[in-house]
This record gives structure tokens, C-alpha cells and sequence, in this order.
């Protein structure tokens, strides 16, 4: 079964999510958007339409200059996550989970959202960390992100680790930075045991993340995909839609039994 923007395809995920036991969703920036979060590659993206900005969010950029850790912590003070509310996206997943049928629901996105709409905090993945976190370069320190941001406000333009004096950095995956491997491992596991894998709002671009999508169908996960453009891995599908992720989740959600 091959079902492209017929407008049926929610409902024959809906059926796919009713009759298994374990469904695992991947999320990125394109679920966000809607809560006034930017998205960064798609075609609007941050970086698409600024390639300089990408600067910022490099790891040896970011080690080797305290301006450029000047201007990522100001943007960090600035970022839209501290004020944006879950969207009609977040709140279907929360409606998925009480179903019972949710394993685990890893995100791309740092912003924090999914935990905010209610979903178990266990369940969500961060694979590339979260903003309301901050870890120590040096000694690996994780603090609260609101009270290095406290510290900057007080004016520290760079606050510096209070155990060490390393630099500090959000608790998120930067340019040329590794993922966490336990983390890794955990959203790989939850592809390869998954019976559906719904990926919603990514472009699949970024590696490893994108290729949970390969792991699961070559596990036997019936996969679905969400986003408003092509994605690298839409051939793997069985169902993919192009209609706003704000739409295409309450209407699957909707469409399930009970
Ligand atoms: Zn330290």
C-alpha cells in the first residue's frame, strides 16, 4: 500500500498504531514551527537562508573565540523555546501516549516542547540535547540552563564552569560535536524494536539521526512520514504526507479507536 497526500493516509496509520504494541516517533523542527520555533534547514530555515549563522553553532568556533560565545549566550537569552507554547502537534502525541502504544518519542529538536504538552519525560529522546541544560567542556558539569543565564543577565557575556572554570556550553549537539552514545543507542534501539515508526517534521538530512528511519524498516517497522517537503528516505515509506504536521497528527490521533 503506497498512500501519497490522498487524504487517507492518517487513517491507515491510525489502524497501523491500533493494531501494534509498539510505535515509535521521530520528530524534528518542523513540528515546532507552528509554536513560533524556526526551523533550520527547511526551505525558510535559519541557516538555509544564512549559512553564516551556522558560525555560531560550531564546536571549534564556538571553543576558539569568546565572541562568537558571546553572541551564542545572548541568543541563547533570546531563544523563542523560553516562551513558546506546545502546538495542536505536541498535544496529539501526549493523546498518542495514552493509548499506551508510544515507546518512545525522540526528537531532534532541544526546545523542550514535547515534555511541555505532557508527554512522559521518559519517553522523549533528546538526541540532540536540550536547551534547558548546560555541560561543562571541561569537566562535563551539567547545571540548569536558567542559572547560567541568571549569570549573564547579572553581565558575564561568558560565564565560566563555577567547578573548574572550563567553558560552558548549552547541553545540546553543535556543529562537529559527537552525539551522546547512550543516547544514541537508546533511539536506535527503540527504531529496531519498533512495529511503526513515524517520523514527523524532519527533513531527514541530519546523520545518524535520519537513518533511524533505514534501522526501522529493516526491522520490520511500517514507516510514515510527515513533512512538508521530499525527504531522502520517502522511498522506504509506505505512507507519506505533505500536509501540515498540525493537521495530519490530531486527524491521526482522531482516527484511532477509543
Ligand atoms: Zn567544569
Amino acid at each position: 500500500v503506497s498512500t501519497r497526500d490522498d487524504g487517507d493516509g492518517a487513517a491507515t496509520v491510525a489502524r497501523w498504531v491500533e493494531s501494534a504494541g509498539r510505535v515509535t516517533v521521530l520528530t524534528g523542527a518542523g513540528i515546532s514551527t507552528d509554536s513560533g520555533i524556526p526551523d533550520f534547514r527547511g526551505p525558510q530555515g535559519v541557516w538555509t537562508r544564512d549559512p553564516q549563522a551556522q558560525r555560531l553553532f560550531t564546536l571549534s568556533n564556538y571553543v576558539g573565540d569568546p565572541e562568537i560565545r558571546r553572541q551564542a549566550w545572548s541568543s541563547r537569552r533570546e531563544h523563542p523555546a523560553w516562551t513558546a507554547q506546545p502546538n495542536a502537534a505536541h498535544l496529539a502525541l501526549v493523546e498518542l501516549e495514552r493509548g499506551g502504544r508510544l515507546q518512545a518519542l525522540i526528537t531532534q529538536n532541544i526546545d523542550g516542547l514535547h515534555q511541555r504538552a505532557g508527554t512522559s519525560p521518559q519517553l522523549v529522546v533528546e538526541v540532540h540535547g536540550s536547551l534547558f541544560g548546560v555541560m561543562c567542556l571541561t569537566c562535563s558539569a551539567h547545571t540548569p540552563m536558567a542559572a547560567a543565564l541568571d549569570r549573564v543577565a547579572a553581565g558575564d557575556p561568558d560565564p565560566a564552569c563555577l567547578d573548574c572554570g572550563g567553558i560552558l556550553k548549552s547541553a545540546t549537539v553543535s556543529f562537529g560535536q559527537s552525539l551522546v552514545p547512550e543516547v544514541l543507542e537508546r533511539a536506535r534501539r527503540a527504531a529496531v524494536e519498533a512495529e511503526v515508526f513515524l517520523a514527523v517534521g524532519s527533513s531527514l538530512t541530519v546523520q545518524p539521526v535520519a537513518g533511524l528511519v533505514r534501522i526501522a524498516a529493516a526491522g520490520g517497522a511500517r514507516v510514515a512520514i510527515v513533512n512538508a517537503s521530499p525527504t531522502p528516505y520517502d522511498d522506504l515509506a509506505e505512507v507519506v504526507l505533505r500536509e501540515p504536521v498540525g493537521i495530519v497528527l490530531p486527524r491521526l490521533v482522531g482516527a484511532l479507536a477509543g
